[in-house]
């Protein structure tokens, strides 16, 4: 910092006046120096807070290639990264544009091998970030764009993906919906899902996708009214044959559709598979409301008992 040059030079300046002594230091000079330093700690002071921003504000140095492995973050094409927090028992998103990569590669090669719960369990957690983006508060038209685009490629080709290894164009698809799915958190924001889902991951480590999975169904059914003409017109592009069903009907569809999803991918349904006792009930609703982030993103409020009663129906006794 060139000012602390700057002060220590006063300093010595100082140490020198003293040394020799005053006597030929007139007032004029020393009004002179007082002003001189007080602008020099002034500078100082500028440097320390500047250079504390720098620290904390994290800056790109090189630029990025991302290359998923699995079909489900989307964080290839996000600015979010989640920690875990220990302490909380719990998840938390940090956001940092610095995190935005340069490059993307979506190439099917990449997941032709990964096994088949983790497609299952990935590709629902991309498929809720489409469907939970498309409902959510922050939604915009940009977004809706691409949460309708890539809801469709995964219910079209999940299934597909998690039965067959070597079925290449549907797992490109699934790659392409995630990344879709991620650009539409980007410009909209996940809801009460993927809010729920946070402190089973954090204490009772589940997959990330597999807590979406448990809960997505049960959380869209709790949001139906609110999202119900949402839902529908995810119908409208998911399944064309439906348009004239009513509304109710085509928001019926979508939720059946992620329920058969998860079903048909074997994803376990109740959390007891993962050790959560009934006991447990009044941490995770605690837990999950203190998720006000992608809680306030939901369309429909959620009080205490709504969050309990969801957490509920996963939690069969
Ligand atoms: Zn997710």
């Amino acid at each position: 910092m060139e000012n602390t040059r700057e002060i220590l030079y006063f300093q010595e300046f100082e140490r020198r006046r003293i040394a020799e002594g005053l006597h030929d230091t007139t007032a004029q000079e020393l009004i002179h120096l007082s002003q001189q330093l007080e602008l020099a700690f002034l500078y100082l002071e500028q440097d320390i807070v500047q250079a504390k921003l720098e620290m904390i504000s994290a800056k790109k140095q090189i630029k990025t290639i991302m290359i998923p492995t699995t079909c489900g973050t989307g964080s290839e094409a996000t600015c979010n990264a989640i920690v875990a927090i220990p302490e909380e028992q719990s998840k938390k998103g940090i956001v940092n544009d610095a995190m935005i990569p340069d490059y993307v590669v979506l190439d099917a090669q990449m997941i032709q091998k990964l096994p088949k719960s983790i497609i299952a369990a990935t590709g629902v957690d991309a498929l809720a970030h489409c469907v939970e983006c498309f409902t959510s508060k922050k939604a915009t038209p940009l977004s809706d764009f691409y949460a309708m685009q890539g809801a469709k490629l995964i219910f079209k080709n999940i299934r597909e993906a998690y039965n067959n290894a070597d079925d290449m164009e549907a797992k490109s698809n699934m790659l392409l919906g995630a990344f879709y799915g991620g650009v539409a958190i980007t410009g909209s924001g996940t809801t009460a899902v993927h809010a729920l889902s946070y402190p089973l991951g954090g204490k009772y480590h589940i997959a990330h996708g597999v807590s979406n999975a448990i809960l997505f169904a049960h959380v869209m059914e709790f949001n139906k009214d609110a999202c119900k003409q949402r839902l529908a017109m995810l119908c409208d592009v998911v399944e064309p044959t439906l348009i004239a069903k009513s509304v109710d009907e085509k928001a019926q569809y979508i939720i059946e559709q992620i329920t058969d999803i998860v079903k048909v991918t074997n994803i376990p349904t109740d959390l007891k598979e993962f050790g959560v006792k009934m006991e447990d009930l009044d941490f995770l609703v605690d837990a999950g409301s203190k998720q006000t982030r992608l809680l306030v993103n939901n369309m429909k409020e959620l009080s205490l008992n709504d969050i309990r009663e969801i957490y509920l129906k996963v939690l069969k006794p």
